[in-house]
């Protein structure tokens, strides 16, 4: 497997594998050891959906030393995580609402980890058997909550706050991937995974040592520095190093 994304046409949802352009239907479970159709399937009239529907999407903060410098917060001693609902998914090239008018929203690129495997209490060393895959994300964050508030969920949980996909990469070395997020057409995070305070192995570890972690899961590395306010009309652009780009206009 390389790159898999989740697809509607009609009534019909699956999987495929996508190469080049084209998508190959997935058959059997995809955390699995699915096979695929020979023939690519025709893209008139598909969909692209979320790659996958987690149970629940975990996110970390505070995960890039440079970010925790801009927002003048302190490093974490062990990583620090809270959860997002599942409802505030969209895939790539849906719409990003603005709740409120008049508060501050803002952009946050971020690498997120696909959970493959049920997991409980697993090292770092055996962590990586148990990821599917990565892709790029948004933690859209309502600024001006998050201010007034010591929990985060219900700044971070909106409907449209976490965009993801478009596919999933099951073959990606997640620690050295350049990560930038362009607002229309400007290049405003720049960062690389090898930044990470706590890598992928580090994070999923620690996660699955106080809750279990099921196939489908999605955890948000955290972001780099140069978080910045959307504003209606913007088009928001995730680039990470070996993926396809997530791309959403802002309403
Ligand atoms: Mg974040």
């Amino acid at each position: 497997m390389a790159a898999i994304g989740r697809f509607q046409k009609a009534d019909e949802i699956y999987y495929a594998k996508v190469v080049d352009g084209e998508i190959f239907k997935l058959h059997g479970d995809v955390f699995g050891s699915p096979s695929f159709d020979k023939k690519p399937t025709p893209l008139k009239g598909v969909k692209t959906l979320t790659p996958v529907q987690p149970s629940k999407i975990i996110a970390v903060g505070l995960n890039y030393a440079d970010h925790a410098r801009e927002t003048g917060k302190a490093l974490p001693k062990e990583p620090l995580f809270w959860l997002k609902a599942p409802t505030s998914l969209i895939p790539d090239g849906a719409k990003i609402e603005i709740p409120f008018a008049n508060h501050r929203t803002d952009f946050e690129a971020e690498l997120a980890i696909v959970i493959g495997r049920r997991m409980r209490n697993v090292t770092p060393a055996a962590a990586a058997r148990y990821i599917f895959g990565y892709t790029a994300a948004q933690d859209i964050t309502d600024r001006t909550v998050q201010g007034a508030e010591s929990q985060w969920a219900r700044a971070k949980s909106f409907d449209t706050f976490t965009p993801l996909g478009p596919y999933v990469e099951t073959k990606i070395d997640p620690h050295d991937l350049s990560i930038q997020l362009f607002q229309n057409g400007q290049l405003r995070q720049n960062g690389n995974t090898n930044q990470l305070i706590f890598n992928c192995f580090d994070l999923v570890s620690f996660i699955s040592v106080n809750m279990t972690l099921l196939p489908g899961d999605i955890i948000l590395t955290g972001t780099p520095s140069g978080i910045g306010k959307i504003e209606s009309g913007d088009r928001l652009e995730v680039r990470i190093e070996g993926m396809a780009p997530l791309v959403n206009m802002v309403k």
